[in-house]
């Protein structure tokens, strides 16, 4: 099973406060002060990590909260800075906050980090306060609050192929027959559910992944049914293979479908429906198919698309639609950049005074809310 979504909690660990203390030494009646500073509390990284297919293992964990950094010592020791918690994601993760519409990072290469959630600094240790005209301060610094917040993780697939088409067409038939991924395939609509992605083989060192996704719908550019899922998927890949069902049962019309379809996929993005496609007219063992394949792939053609009758059932013409896949990769374009946007840069010195119903004055803002916890 295939997960491509995932909510986390992360939070950094506050930094270690500040010490008060001051030398204690025979024969120094008044030893200086010399608290140490707070270490820094950890942080947590998010790592992109090509070994990793799935967001599914945050099904089971959610959140990761870093440990505090150590208080500072006497005698102007530091205290420890607490290690940072790496978590690895899938190459190709978008970071979203809570409802954000626009992701805070693209994970796209291996290797990729991003801070989700930064440890506080350490408290300063009253050492640090002395000064000519304070020279026994009596005051440490408190450690900073680590960052805390919600995510969304979002995966979008790094297939380079996807498979498209009305529902049981096919497709997962397909996929079944030329990779080992393994697809639920049934005779009802919708067994599709999640993604589902295969590798397929095309010889020596030469594969591409190809991605079963769920039916595309009427409609679907609004967002109706499993529709719009299912172009969020494709949005990435960088091809297409439209599976029609040529043998037309259930009284449907495959020149209709087939049209219906690219109708949706150009509604939804210009880009989509420009990519490299191959038209799979599946179900040829079926007697029916014989005559309508010959008006299907003309149809197609009239539209600029190859047409390559096939049978998931029987694996007929499967070999072919492979080869002729690999080959329509090797002209499309790379997989398009959904995003690379860094962090907006926050105005933490803004704050905002507000007066609260029992006249007591209330001032927010990240800085001033800052100064006043350490
Ligand atoms: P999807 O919804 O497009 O993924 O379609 P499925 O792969 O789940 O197939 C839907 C139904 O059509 C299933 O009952 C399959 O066994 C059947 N089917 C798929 N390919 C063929 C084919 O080439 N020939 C025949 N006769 N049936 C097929
Ligand atoms: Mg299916």
């Amino acid at each position: 099973m295939f997960t491509d979504r995932a909510r986390i909690y992360v939070r950094g660990g506050k930094g270690g406060d500040g010490m008060l203390g001051f030398r204690r030494e025979k024969y120094v009646p008044r030893g200086g002060p010399s608290g140490g500073d707070g270490g820094r509390g950890g942080s947590v990284i998010l790592l992109a990590d090509e070994n990793i297919n799935t967001l599914v293992d945050f099904r089971h964990k959610r959140k990761f909260e870093a440990k505090p950094g150590g208080r500072g010592g006497m005698s102007n020791c530091f205290g420890a800075a607490a290690p940072d918690i790496v978590i690895k994601v899938p190459v190709g993760t978008l970071v979203y906050g809570e409802k954000a519409e626009t992701p805070l990072y693209d994970l796209k290469e291996h290797g990729q980090k991003f801070t989700a959630a930064r440890g506080g600094r350490g408290g300063r240790g009253n050492a640090k306060f002395a000064d000519s005209v304070n020279r026994a301060p009596a005051f440490a610094e408190k450690g900073e609050p680590g960052e805390g917040r919600w995510l969304r993780l979002e995966l979008k697939l790094l297939a380079d192929i996807g498979l498209i088409g009305y529902p049981s067409v096919g497709k997962s038939s397909i996929i079944a027959r030329v990779s080992a991924a393994k697809p639920e395939i049934a005779a009802y609509h919708f067994t599709t559910l999640s993604p589902v992605l295969g590798v397929v083989s095309v010889g020596e060192e030469a594969s591409f992944v190809l991605a079963d996704i769920p039916g595309l719908i009427e409609g679907a550019h609004s967002g109706a049914g499993l529709g719009h899922d299912f172009l969020r998927h494709i949005e990435r890949t960088r091809a297409i293979i439209h599976v029609v069902d040529a043998s037309g049962l259930e009284g449907r019309d495959p020149i209709e479908d087939f049209n219906k379809i690219n109708e949706e996929l150009a509604l939804y993005s210009g880009q989509l429906a420009a990519r490299p496609q191959l038209v799979a007219a599946n179900k040829m063992d079926l007697p029916a198919a014989g005559e309508q394949y010959s008006r299907l792939a003309a149809h197609a053609e009239s539209k600029g698309y190859a047409a390559l009758p096939v049978s998931a059932a029987s694996g007929e013409g499967l070999p072919d639609l492979v080869r002729r896949a690999w080959e329509m990769l090797k002209d499309a374009p790379a997989a398009p950049e959904i995003c690379t946007a860094a962090l907006p840069a926050e105005d933490g010195g803004a704050f905002a005074i507000r007066r609260e119903d029992d006249g007591t004055f209330c001032v927010t803002g990240r800085n001033i809310e800052k100064l006043v916890s350490m």
